[in-house]
């Protein structure tokens, strides 16, 4: 049996509910997505480095690197997201400042930044 390919998805949501899930198999060519969900927690990885749910997410991050083999992270912002509300600007900001505390906590891997729009089409930041 061939190996299962992992990458990791931080997001608001449970489950296959979220586009950018099926974007992130289809585009990096992995067969399971480990999902870390929590409501708010892109915000809080942005504004709160050294709280609780930043150090609960990073340990998950490792967790899903060193049981599945993943070697990507994913980091999911939706518009008008009943789970995380800010305007586009904002979870821009939130998007880029959590990519660099992953960076910055070691993470060896890749970490991509999605943003889901209303019509759920999944735009990857550049
Ligand atoms: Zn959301």
């Amino acid at each position: 049996m061939l190996r299962q390919r992992f990458a990791t998805a931080i997001t608001c949501r449970e489950s296959s509910e979220d586009p950018a899930i099926a974007w992130i198999k289809r585009n990096y060519h992995v067969d399971t997505v480990d999902i870390i969900a929590s409501p708010g927690s892109i915000g809080k990885l942005a504004t709160e480095p050294e709280g609780k749910t930043t150090k609960t997410i990073l340990q998950k991050i490792e967790q899903s690197r060193q049981t599945h083999g993943s070697n990507l992270v994913a980091i999911v912002a939706h518009e008008d997201c009943k789970r995380d509300a800010a305007t586009k600007e904002t979870q821009y900001h939130y998007l880029n400042t959590a990519s660099d505390l992953i960076y910055t906590s070691g993470y060896p891997g890749d970490i991509i930044r999605l943003w889901v729009d209303t019509h759920n089409t999944v735009h990857q930041l550049p």
